[in-house]
């Protein structure tokens, strides 16, 4: 699934003030919410989204950044900031359950479970050369992910061992808190993250976290076409979930090297190439190099310096439609000698005399309209 902007998560436009953004987001959070959809996986995963665009688009700070920087600046963030050991590293949808809805819905003393929790995604920048982006190609990476802890299968725990009543909350997430004496507001429990249980004895291998770090070897495959900034997913090769959920996506970003002879514009492939003074004067064919090796090329007599050839299908193909194929467009520079005999001088200077009063109409023209500014 493409990832979403923030301002359509909310469904705004651009412009739209803080009130505007505040309305949407408790219309939204309140359809989505998962109290009201009996645990419907989509519209947890919607209302986890909504949480996230609004934590940006609801701070006129991070707002800037995003309108700024755009999506990539908080695509990785906000999650994992600040939960206890056996929380694996989440609290997004709890803390903004408590901060938003506490009025909403009473606050009551409800349990929150501590269900599955999807795994986050990952980025990998990956630097491929010219040719493996236009033909397509595998690689081996390897990157640092969070995998499930194999010892306690996730859970935790030391084997043997079992998660126990929170004794702070007896079990309920929450706790209450006294404020200025007259009102009691209840909050989440910070011995238990909200969950209502704790592990009484942390697994040894991942400290209770229930994932550890480990290296990941991944062979991918690129396809033919991709560019510079192409993004290809790797589905449930992020991080490893929480609890039984599932794991994470990988994103890999590409960036394509330079290449000697051949610059990319999309699909098209454009390539300089010299050619003998005496060929642009007198025409002739000569051998240009593409990507699929090399082509005839015929030269017109007169042919000026900057003069552009294209060779239909000898493009990029395109990444999305297999009928669309870019072409080479060959630019050529007209090679002015430079070394020259002193029988090759003479034969030029008796052509130059030869051109005595003949002149081209590019030079009569020009003459005509700097005549001017030549005085
Ligand atoms: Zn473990
Ligand atoms: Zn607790």
């Amino acid at each position: 699934m493409a990832e979403q902007d923030y301002y359509s998560i909310l469904e705004i436009n651009r412009n739209a003030s803080q009130d505007e953004i505040k309305k949407a987001y408790r219309r939204l959070a309140l359809k989505y919410h998962p109290d009201r959809n009996n645990g419907d996986k989509a519209a947890e995963e919607k209302f986890k989204q909504i949480n996230a665009a609004y934590e940006v688009l609801g701070n006129e700070e991070k707002k800037r950044v995003y309108d700024q920087v755009g999506h990539e600046a908080y695509t990785h963030q906000g999650m994992g900031g600040g939960a206890g050991p056996d929380m694996g590293g989440f609290g997004d949808l709890g803390d903004l359950f408590g901060s938003m809805f506490g009025d909403m819905f009473g606050g009551g003393g409800r349990r929150r479970r501590s269900g599955p929790v999807q795994g986050e995604d990952l980025e990998y920048q990956l630097e491929i050369s010219f040719e493996d982006a236009v033909f397509g190609c595998e690689k081996d990476i390897q990157f640092r992910h969070h995998d499930t802890c194999s010892h306690c299968h996730g859970e935790g725990c030391e084997p043997g061992t079992s998660r126990k009543t929170c004794p702070r909350c007896q079990g309920t997430g929450q706790i209450l808190m006294s404020q200025g004496g007259f009102f009691q507001m209840r909050t989440t429990c910070p011995s238990c993250g909200g969950v209502g249980s704790v592990i009484e004895k942390p697994c040894l291998q991942c400290g209770g976290k229930g994932r550890v770090t480990t290296l990941k070897k991944l062979g991918l495959h690129i396809p033919a076409g991709v560019d510079t900034g192409s993004r290809l997913r790797s589905p449930n090769n992020g991080e490893a979930g929480v609890h039984g959920g599932p794991p994470g996506d990988l994103y890999v970003r590409l960036s394509v090297q330079d290449h000697p002879i051949f610059k990319r514009d999309d699909l098209d492939i454009h390539c300089t190439v010299p050619i003998p003074f005496a060929t642009a004067v007198l025409g002739g064919d000569i051998d240009v190099p593409t990507v699929y090796g090399k082509e005839r090329l015929t030269i017109p007599a007169g042919t000026q310096n900057g003069t552009t050839f294209t060779l239909r299908g000898k493009g990029v193909q395109s990444l999305t439609s297999r009928n669309r194929k870019g072409a080479e467009i060959v630019h050529i520079v007209v090679e002015v000698p430079t070394t020259l005999s002193s029988a090759q001088k003479s034969i030029l200077k008796q052509f130059a005399q030869s051109c005595t009063g003949l002149e081209s109409q590019r030079c009569t023209e020009f003459k005509a309209k700097a005549a001017k500014y030549m005085k």
